[in-house]
């Protein structure tokens, strides 16, 4: 078997805001290919360490490398961290898709404007040929004859699905979704559950935070369960779903349906 290369590597992740410790010793490895479901309750941690990992927050200690290379940390002079180095904190970003939970497209932007700017502006890459990628993309989520649209007259499912290819543009070493589906409305959420299935049966690598047990038992390939800032629990889905162990992943469990 061939060893896959690491993709993310988390290891002790502590994050504190004040006195309130989030994040309490987190080590998680994603390798190429890897379909991660974060779950768990409300305020357990699972977006900030998501927005760790793309130096949105930075940890309090602990290290998070992207693809083998660390991001470079430094003490911020009142007792915790700080990054080191913008450039690589704007290089590495740069090649993370991170979808949210509210689109975040911007407004005064086209679709497709939307789609090209990290392409163009950030990486440097010609427009005619962002243009034809971002199209392709489009075409990809079923947004190919809203391209030329503004997102505010685009519905829900249509605006994260363009916040999707906009993610995708930027040919990401790791897509990121933070809840996607929970600002829709319930009849919109297949059709952005079935652009993220597809990508994950491409074998995209992938980190996502869910609250959709039964899609992410179907297309993770590991479960984490996260509770009051520690990994509970993890494993592949057959076994955090059919044989849970702590009590806790099993009391989660069984309010989630
Ligand atoms: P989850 O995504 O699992 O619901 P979060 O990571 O958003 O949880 O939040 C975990 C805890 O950290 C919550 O108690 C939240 O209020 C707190 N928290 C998150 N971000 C901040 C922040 N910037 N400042 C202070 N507290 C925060
Ligand atoms: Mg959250």
């Amino acid at each position: 078997m061939t060893e896959r290369a690491e993709a993310i590597a988390i290891r002790d992740l502590h994050k504190h805001f004040g006195a309130l410790e989030v994040l309490k010793g987190i080590s998680l490895t994603a390798h190429e290919g890897d379909v991660i479901a974060i779950i768990g309750g409300s305020g357990s941690g699972k977006s900030t360490l998501l927005r760790c990992i793309n130096m949105l927050e930075v940890p309090s200690r602990g290290s998070v490398a992207i693809r083998g290379e660390e991001i470079a940390l430094k003490p911020n002079g009142v007792g915790g961290l700080t990054t080191a180095d913008r450039r690589q904190v704007q290089r590495l970003r740069s090649r993370l898709g991170m979808v949210f939970q509210s689109f975040n497209l911007w407004q005064h932007m086209t679709i497709l404007q939307n789609v090209i700017e990290a392409p163009v502006h950030v990486l440097g890459v010609p427009k005619a040929e962002a243009v034809a990628r971002g199209e392709a993309l489009l075409r990809r989520v079923g947004l190919f004859d809203k391209r030329d649209a503004y997102p505010a007259f685009l519905s829900g499912g249509q605006q994260q699905r363009a916040a999707i290819a906009r993610a995708l543009a930027v040919q990401p070493h790791v897509m990121l979704f933070d809840e996607p589906t929970s600002a829709l409305d319930p009849e919109l959420v297949g059709e952005v559950l079935t652009v993220i299935g597809d990508l994950a049966r491409e074998q995209r690598t992938m980190i996502l935070v869910t609250h959709e047990m039964k899609f992410a038992r179907n297309v993770a390939s590991h479960i984490v369960f996260l509770a009051h800032g520690v990994i509970e629990e993890q494993g592949p889905p057959e076994q955090i779903f059919g044989d849970p162990k702590s009590e806790r992943l099993k009391k989660f469990i069984s309010s989630s349906h």
